[in-house]
């Protein structure tokens, strides 16, 4: 295991319990540009993290599949969308496609690599959403992610450093 992705996921739980409560603080009570402040924060955050010395996503969670997925990635790798199912994926109770097994079948474990990078789900692209709009209507996700991403993590951090400097109290 990296370096990297051993001290994120050696980090206390009760240090992601804070950062998810200060998350519910501003969610409750949300700053007036908090879509600002998350703007200016996303983007010191891909300054300082690496995702090619992490790939804890690809490894401990898995992306839910559209149809435009299926339908791309399936003929990407030469079989038919039922037979991508049924080699790789499972439907949740929602009734989504999702990974049978993690870490994802398509990840290069040496290099941490998406071997389908181009054709990658939507939600992997997408992923980890530090930047939707409104952020406080994504709450919910970055409480589930800094489980596992640092970069959300760290964007929290930021935020709450942020706060602090601007006088804002949550
Ligand atoms: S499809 Fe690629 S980016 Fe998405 S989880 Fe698998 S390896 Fe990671
Ligand atoms: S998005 Fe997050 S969990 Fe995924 S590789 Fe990047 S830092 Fe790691």
């Amino acid at each position: 295991m990296s370096y990297y992705r051993r001290k994120f996921n050696s980090i206390p739980i009760e240090v992601k319990s804070q950062l998810r409560r200060f998350l519910t603080r501003v969610e409750k009570n949300p700053p007036l540009l908090l879509d600002t402040y998350a703007d200016v924060v996303e983007k010191e955050v891909w300054a300082e993290v690496n995702c090619l010395a992490c790939s804890n996503c690809c490894r401990r969670m898995t992306p839910t599949y559209t149809f435009q997925d299926l339908k791309r990635i399936s003929a990407h790798v030469g079989l038919s969308i039922k037979a991508f199912k049924e080699k790789w994926l499972y439907k949740n109770k929602e009734g989504e496609w999702m990974n049978r097994s993690q870490p994802c079948q398509f990840l290069d474990k040496q290099t941490n690599m998406c071997s389908i990078y181009e054709v990658r789900p939507a939600d992997c692209a997408g992923f980890p959403h530090l930047n939707k709009k409104k952020m406080t209507e994504y709450m919910h996700v970055h409480k589930q992610n800094v489980e596992y991403c640092p970069a959300t993590m760290k964007m929290i951090e930021k935020l709450k450093i942020m706060f602090a400097e601007l006088g804002i109290k949550r």
